[in-house]
């Protein structure tokens, strides 16, 4: 989607911090962290919300983002302490990028149930 910026920072047209590619996701820093360790997993297919995935395609999105994830878990050391995955989904949830994108955050610890 050409004014999506997570398809921008997919792409490379809009400059991040990656730190993990390959053929289906991309991962990078989050602009505003929200804990020592946050990283935005994406789908490099521009999809806005969960139920928008295609159900051909969403065995190879939710492999591929949790192959993303287990790797930064265990590539920064997230897995001693733990970490928490977050997915907002709609404007009740918190969402203000339109593209599906999975939290992943660690370093400190965070409450439950979430606020
Ligand atoms: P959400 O509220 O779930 O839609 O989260 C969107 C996240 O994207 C926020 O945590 C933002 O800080 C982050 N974000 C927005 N723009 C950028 C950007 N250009 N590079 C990295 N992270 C971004
Ligand atoms: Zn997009």
């Amino acid at each position: 989607m050409s004014d999506c910026i997570f398809c921008k920072i997919a792409s490379g047209e809009m400059k991040s911090k990656i730190v993990y590619s390959d053929d289906d996701v991309v991962a990078f820093e989050d602009i505003s962290p929200q804990a020592p360790n946050h990283f935005v997993v994406i789908p490099r297919e521009h999809v806005e919300a969960v139920a928008d995935i295609p159900a051909d395609k969403r065995d190879r999105v939710v492999s591929g983002v949790f192959g993303a994830v287990s790797r930064l878990a265990t590539e920064k050391g997230l897995s001693d302490k733990g970490y928490r995955v977050v997915l907002n989904q709609g404007s009740d949830a918190g969402q203000v990028v339109p593209h599906l994108h999975f939290h992943l955050l660690s370093g400190r610890g965070f409450s439950w149930p979430p606020g």
